[in-house]
């Protein structure tokens, strides 16, 4: 038998180094190997395969969910277990389906055309356009506009509305193709896109590419220091490869010939950086005073320091128990406790902690897609709203938390018959 390429029979008889030391990944942004775990949150499934009732007896694919941080650049990352072909070949998430996330998607534009003036003769391109949920705006704007969306069903329903939309996933090859059309961008957008890149170099490489000499490069994403100070470890799932601070995505840009010139702090995800980039020979755009001083702050919080990584993964760990917690007194006490939203995030918290139709029923989600079937690895079935009037739970367990104050507004009925609500981020706290 032949060692496994890559194996170093050297290297697994090292005495008293971790497990981590016989790792063989290395960092996707800076190619370090990767020897640090931030947090290991067991086994989990694809966060959007959804199952149907008759795949409810087969095997179910399970996958390490293990984050690794690079002790040079301070990316935090996890292996690329799953292609994203399979990940996003019949993706079941339609940004359209939030009316934040719309409101969102809408005030972003405003800001966009009038801060760039972009008119007529500009050009959008969207990186993951999803189901023309942002885009749609600018076409009303009547600025040419192009998403380029790797889910051929999700991009289905964008042309539908009017955003024309490749299917294909942006990498330096698309963006050389585009720009040899003469297609190149006034405005590259991405949101919640830059996390999900297996291969970041690649992608950054090809913004650079499709960018106009004096265009703007806006990605939003979550803030890694707003996840660990407010233990969003939900937010981490398989899909999710990458998780960034600003000083981290600074370098990554950087190292492609893109500076970043502003950030804004978005309430968005639980907390979530929009960052602007521009060509690094485009003098026209300076660096603003807000950027300058969120890279201060980061760094004076230590984010270049491995040791301030290190709590987080018992704080993980007690979030797990206080949850369990709750939830084994509600049962003991006759309690019943239903779902609100199927989201990935909802995914990990459920597998990480072993919460199955043992202690929630169900769960609902306004997205049709997703009725009639079931949460991957925890099996428990989802419906349509209007279960929580029939059935009249005592707690709603709200599991994309971000949207808590819209979920409780919508749903305020369930006090009728002293229903409460839970939030389980950043801590258990029920909601009369
Ligand atoms: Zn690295």
């Amino acid at each position: 038998m032949k060692q496994p390429t890559g194996e170093s029979p050297v290297q697994n008889h090292r005495v008293g180094e971790s497990m981590n030391a016989i790792h063989h990944a290395h960092c996707r942004f800076c190619g370090t190997p990767l020897q640090h775990t931030l947090v290991d949150l067991g086994m989990s499934p694809l966060c959007e395969s959804f199952l149907r009732a008759d795949q409810l007896n087969q095997m179910e694919p399970f996958y390490p969910l293990r984050v690794w941080i690079c002790g040079k650049c301070f990316l935090v990352q996890l292996e690329e277990y799953v292609s994203p072909e399979h990940i996003f070949s019949d993706y079941a998430y339609f940004s359209s389906y939030s009316d934040s996330w719309l409101k969102h998607a809408e005030s972003y534009t405003n800001l966009m055309v009038e801060r760039f003036g972009l008119n007529k003769e500009s050009r959008v391109v969207e990186l993951a356009s999803n189901d023309g949920y942002l885009l749609q705006y600018f076409i009303q704007k009547g600025i040419p506009s192009l998403g380029i969306e790797p889910a051929a069903n999700v991009a289905e329903v964008a042309v539908k509305k009017g955003v024309p939309t490749l299917v294909k996933f942006f990498c330096r090859e698309t963006a050389r193709e585009l720009a040899a059309e003469g297609r190149m961008a006034d405005l590259i957008l991405g949101n919640n896109v830059l996390a999900q890149v297996p291969d970041l170099n690649s992608f950054v490489a090809g913004m650079k590419i499709l960018l106009k000499p004096q265009g703007v490069i806006t990605m939003e994403f979550p803030h890694l220091p707003r996840l660990m100070e407010e233990n969003q470890f939900d937010t981490i799932y398989q899909e999710h490869f990458s998780y960034f601070s600003l000083w981290t995505a600074e370098k990554i840009f950087a190292a492609h010939g893109i500076v970043l010139f502003d950030v804004e702090e978005l309430p968005t995800h639980g907390g979530s950086l929009r960052i602007y980039g521009r060509h690094a020979e485009d003098s026209t755009k300076a660096v603003t005073h807000r950027f300058a001083a969120l890279r201060a702050r980061e760094c004076a919080a230590g984010v270049d320091r491995l040791e301030v990584y290190s709590a987080f993964s018992e704080q993980v760990k007690e979030t797990k128990r206080a949850l369990l917690d709750f939830l084994i007194h509600a049962r003991r006490e006759g309690k019943t406790i239903a779902g609100y939203g199927a989201p990935g995030k909802g995914n990990t918290l459920l597998n990480y902690c072993g919460i199955r139709t043992d202690f929630i029923d169900y769960t609902v989600d306004r997205n049709p897609h997703k009725h009639g079937k079931f949460l991957p690895g925890t099996h428990i079935p989802i419906f349509e709203p209007e279960r929580i009037r029939e059935t009249r739970p005592d707690y709603l367990l709200i599991l994309p938390w971000n949207l808590k104050n819209e979920i409780i507004e919508q749903n305020s009925f369930i006090r009728e018959w002293g229903g409460r609500f839970v939030v389980p981020i950043p801590h258990v706290q029920v909601f009369a």
